[in-house]
């Protein structure tokens, strides 16, 4: 087998559903950075951050993810700043890689074509192979299927604020099975046959489309076209019992059978977006507003009122981005523009 259990394993046992140093119980989850080594500074940067703002309070545990072992000085640095558990796992082969039966000359073919576009990523199969793997793979890893919930971190990020109010605990409270920090447009040209697929699955299995949905979120005229809104994936908080539920794992085998992740370049983030606008009620979608954040090259800062003050936050509020892009989200939606 790729993989072996406990192969590859640093750190203390995970401790979940124990106190933290709040009274309140910890919630089951994890967090979560897909990383190759090449990665480690920008790696350690963002885990030294999270810890500051919010995990040195909390203790949940870290999983790291690399479709190739992690060198010994990957391990040994990320390690060295968290003070929870942490746990680095390898992805079994056929997780990661372009499946045999996706036809190879028309998908090189593309891939030449996109690049000469300038479409971002246009040309490269890792980042296909990465956002296949985080659509449809990650949360099937074996170190994460103790977990229901995970928050996605990237290297290099920032987090701008104190996380004081632990948003797993809130997300399990309030019902919740999704939340974001920021809100952008897709490049259409990563995604040309993507809204018809989705149209298709719906029309072949109306059941799983959530009443009272979010679909006004991404579709202007009532699911005929797509308006590109998707939920910035680099940040998540979110539910995995989600994405391995049955609408979901439907859904993404829909996705995948058309091999539109490598003969085009689809990213998790409209592919997880759109799934969560049509198979989750619009109130189980959470905006973080509380939650500084910065990727690269957007920010989000807290606009809430007294939420800036509240955190502590070193990010400009004059200058957040994201989810100002769609001003009254989730507030504005009429049910006539939802789709069930
Ligand atoms: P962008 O945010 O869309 O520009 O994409 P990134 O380059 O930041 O990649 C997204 C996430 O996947 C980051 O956590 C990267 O570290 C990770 N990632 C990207 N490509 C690979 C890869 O080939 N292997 C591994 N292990 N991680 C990758
Ligand atoms: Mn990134």
């Amino acid at each position: 087998p790729d993989y072996i259990p406990g192969d590859d394993y640093v750190g203390l046992p995970p401790p979940h559903y124990t106190a933290g140093n709040s009274t309140q119980a910890r919630a089951n989850a994890t967090i979560l950075m897909l990383a190759r080594n090449g990665d480690v500074d920008g790696a350690v940067r963002s885990v030294r951050e999270l810890e500051d703002k919010f995990n040195h309070k909390f203790g949940y545990p870290w999983v790291f993810l690399n479709e190739e072992p992690f060198s010994d000085e990957f391990k040994r640095r990320v390690s060295n700043v968290i003070s929870s558990s942490v746990q680095f796992g390898l992805v079994p082969k056929d997780h990661w890689y372009q499946p045999d039966w996706i036809d190879e000359e028309k998908a090189a073919a593309n891939r030449t074509r996109m690049e000469q576009d300038n479409i971002i990523y246009g040309g490269s199969v890792s980042y296909r192979n990465m956002c296949r793997f985080n659509s449809g793979f990650f949360y099937r890893h074996p170190l994460l299927q103790q977990y229901k919930w995970y928050w996605r971190v990237e290297p290099d990020v920032h987090f701008h604020c104190e996380v004081d109010q632990d948003p797993f605990v809130y997300m399990e409270e309030n019902d919740k099975l999704y939340g974001f920090t920021i809100t952008m447009y897709e490049y259409h040209a990563t995604i040309p046959t993507l809204w018809d697929t989705v149209k298709k699955f719906i029309a072949d299995n109306p059941q799983y489309v959530a009443k009272d949905n979010a679909m006004a979120y991404q579709s202007d005229n009532g699911g005929d076209s797509y308006n590109l809104c998707h939920f910035w994936s680099n940040f998540e908080i979110a539910s995995m019992d989600f994405w391995r539920g049955e609408a979901y794992s439907k859904y993404f085998e829909a996705l995948d059978n058309t091999g539109g992740f490598y003969y085009e370049r689809w990213g998790d983030a409209p592919v997880h977006s759109i799934a969560v606008a049509l198979f989750a009620r619009k109130d189980q979608i959470h905006f973080f507003d509380n939650i500084g954040y910065e990727h690269n090259p957007y920010t989000h800062c807290p606009k809430g009122k007294g939420l800036w003050e509240k955190g502590k936050c070193s990010c400009n509020p004059e200058r957040s981005f994201g989810a100002s892009l769609i001003p009254t989200f989730p507030h504005n939606f009429s049910s006539k523009q939802t789709l069930n």
